[in-house]
């Protein structure tokens, strides 16, 4: 059984079209009314948007329903298909966690607040059945105030019980006018010793060479092999991740068909820059990972030795496994000693 380490999941994303339709009916909120059958939500929720923007909306009709008392019942669901249908043995989840907070509170009460979501997500990640190593990126967000992204960095640093990381998130094409403070707020978190990524280079918008210094993984980064490819060889060099999401590039209209990947794959392998193959929204384009793999490998995309050697870099460039020597072909075997160490936290 191939394993798979899955390191560009956003929370708002996450979850498939079936488990959020359902509650709604549960709840019987407005959009139980507006959609009383299913195949009409999963038609609305999972088309293809014309733009990053217009797609990340999206998000907020999520973010909007997880909120502190329903983060468990989503990521006890999100878990268990991720280790049932995706046999995932890694796990990096992303959110910004000021947007989970209470609407109601003032800026500085929903800063608070912030721990206290991290610490739900945290729980709730520590499924006994499911032993994923499961471990949290926090996302600043590009149209968040300094104050709120510099407390997320805090928190970061504070959290690493719960925490890997930290991303930028909210649009790539939205970070011009504020650079500086994007430099800024990332060369806080390397000087605190956190794990950096960042969504970057995903659209044409959406290219800051500023940014690249300061980020360990690169959140899709698609457009540096595309349009900036003598970018690669310091890319190599700093030995960063390129986190590739097919599916988001089809579902923002960034691309318009799978294989234009192809010059990206080529590129990055020839110059000796790795890719870890990520779903961004698993739930939201009701695709899992292994499918984003296989989509790849039937339209020759990808080779099977592309294949495994993306499936191996997802695990090497992994903030929170565990890193041996091991290559990925004994991961059976490290799964299950990491297995039963899973077990023993989660009994806790
Ligand atoms: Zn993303």
């Amino acid at each position: 059984m191939a394993l798979y380490a899955e390191l560009h999941r956003h929370l708002g994303g996450s979850v498939v079209p079936r488990i959020l339709w359902r509650y709604f009916q549960r709840q019987t909120t407005d959009l139980a009314h507006r959609f009383p059958e299913y195949p009409e939500f999963e038609e609305f929720y999972t088309r293809s948007r014309s733009t990053l923007d217009e797609y990340l909306e999206l998000h907020t009709l999520v973010e909007s329903v997880q909120t502190a008392q329903t983060l468990p019942y989503f990521i006890y669901r999100l878990i268990r298909g991720a280790y049932i249908f995706e046999n995932l043995a890694y796990l990096e989840l992303r959110y910004t966690p000021y947007l989970r907070t209470s609407e109601q509170l003032s800026q500085s009460e929903r800063i608070e607040q912030m721990a206290e979501i991290i610490e739900i997500v945290g729980q709730a990640s520590r499924v006994k059945d499911y032993p994923i190593v499961i471990s949290q990126i926090l996302c600043m967000h590009s149209r968040l105030p300094y104050e709120v992204n510099k407390a997320i960095v805090e928190l970061a640093a504070q959290g690493k019980e719960y925490v890997c990381g930290v991303d930028l998130a909210g649009g790539d094409a939205h970070y011009a006018e504020r650079l500086d403070e994007f430099v800024r707020l990332y060369k806080y978190a390397r000087s605190l010793g956190l794990k950096t990524t960042g969504h970057l280079y995903e659209t044409t918008e959406g290219c800051y060479p500023e940014l690249l210094p300061y980020l360990m993984r690169i959140g899709h980064g698609i457009h540096i092999p595309i349009k900036y490819p003598e970018l690669l060889k310091e890319v190599a060099d700093q030995q960063q991740c390129l986190e590739v999401c097919p599916t988001t590039y089809l579902k923002t209209g960034t691309l318009n068909d799978l294989r234009q990947l192809k010059v990206v794959f080529d590129r990055c392998f020839d110059a000796g820059v790795d890719i870890a193959i990520c779903t961004d929204n698993a739930g939201l384009h009701n695709v899992r990972l292994p499918f984003e793999y296989e989509n790849l490998l039937t339209q020759d995309v990808i080779d099977f030795e592309q294949l495994q050697a993306c499936q191996d870099a997802a695990f090497r460039h992994a903030f929170a496994w565990p890193h041996t020597q091991r290559p990925a072909s004994l991961l059976t075997g490290l799964l299950q000693d990491k297995t039963s160490e899973a077990v023993v936290v989660n009994s806790r």
